[in-house]
């Protein structure tokens, strides 16, 4: 198996990992959407990546989907919504057994990408670090923190996983990615929603803690539902102090808004509104939740899914 890493989407988790990696020497290829997005990397001659205000360039090479040639490593760090089309794209091109690390937030996304590649192996990650892009190519990084990897189906260590570590990217592997995955999804759908709604930083939800109360109770018994015990454990109060911890920031979810970008929605909140109806777990706090969201979202001109 070749070790060269491919990364999917240059933007800022993208960029991120792809700079670390390329500067421990690993071989790394970008893959971007089209000849268009191509010229203009091309033309900004590489990624920088801002670290403590410090830019420094990396001359990373890059294809698109149409160059020829096998993917043994794959990053896929697109939004949640673009992973399975794009990874489709690329299926002719991954051997059979190739890693495939998925940087999606929320759940379901990582099960389409799965789907659609059966003949590969699927690493799920979980990641605390934050990135934003400055501009095309190049990306601050704003926030130090941790990534978790695993693989539900195979609870045995991936090859590419030391990669990491020598890149400095500060990582561990997890034998219950799945629980961390729902639980980082569980305290999302009791904050960033809100946070839409209500117009307001993270703190602003110290005067709506009622309604977080009785959303984290029902995502509580939805976790059981759903197998994740674990996940449901001690979940109000760790709410409750992230929305402390957090109090002057903007969550994700409200910055896409404010921006106008699309939201992750459909594999956040609608992931534990569709896991619930499977379940048959009542959840009338969190569809109605949903429900104002969607609308909330349709009425900025926002896809609601
Ligand atoms: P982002 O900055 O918007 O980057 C996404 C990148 O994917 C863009 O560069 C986009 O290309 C590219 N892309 C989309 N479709 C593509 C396609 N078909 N072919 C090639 N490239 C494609 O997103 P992000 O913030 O890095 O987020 C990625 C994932 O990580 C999300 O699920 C997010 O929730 C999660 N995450 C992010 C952070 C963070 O701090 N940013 C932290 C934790 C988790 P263009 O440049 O051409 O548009």
């Amino acid at each position: 198996m070749s070790s060269t890493w491919h990364i999917l989407g240059a933007g800022s988790l993208g960029s991120l990992w792809a700079c670390r990696l390329a500067r421990a020497g690993k071989a790394v290829r970008l893959i971007l959407r089209d000849p268009q997005r191509l010229a203009s990397y091309q033309h900004a001659g590489g990624l920088t990546l801002v670290e403590q205000d410090l830019p420094r360039h990396y001359a990373i090479p890059a294809e698109t989907f149409d160059t020829p040639g096998p993917i043994h490593r794959l990053l896929v760090a697109c939004k949640a919504y673009d992973a399975a089309p794009a990874v489709l794209r690329l299926a002719p091109r991954l051997v059979a057994g190739a890693e495939v690390v998925l940087l999606q937030n929320g759940l379901g996304s990582q099960d389409e990408v799965a789907e659609q590649v059966p003949h590969v192996r699927c690493l799920f990650a979980s990641s605390t670090e934050g990135a934003f892009r400055e501009q095309d190519w190049r990306v601050r990084f704003a926030g130090h923190g941790f990534n978790w990897l695993g693989d539900p189906c195979n609870p045995s260590v991936a090859a590419c996983f030391d990669d990491l570590g020598d890149a400095g990217i500060p990582a561990q592997w997890s034998t219950d990615i799945l629980t961390r995955l729902w639980r980082k999804l569980a305290l999302n759908c009791a904050i960033n929603p809100l946070t839409v709604l209500h117009d307001c930083r993270n703190g602003g939800l110290l005067e709506h803690l009622a309604e977080v109360g009785a959303l984290c109770d029902e995502l509580s018994g939805l976790l059981q539902r759903c197998g994740q015990p674990q996940a449901a454990e001690d979940l109000h109060e760790e709410v409750e102090r992230v929305i402390v911890a957090t109090a002057a920031n903007y969550s994700s979810m409200y910055q896409d808004v404010r921006h106008g970008r699309r939201t992750e929605i459909h594999y956040l909140l609608g992931h534990a509104c569709r896991a619930a109806a499977r379940h048959g777990a009542p959840v009338p706090r969190l569809e109605r939740l949903h429900q104002r969201l969607v609308d909330n979202l349709t009425a900025r001109g926002l896809p609601g899914a």
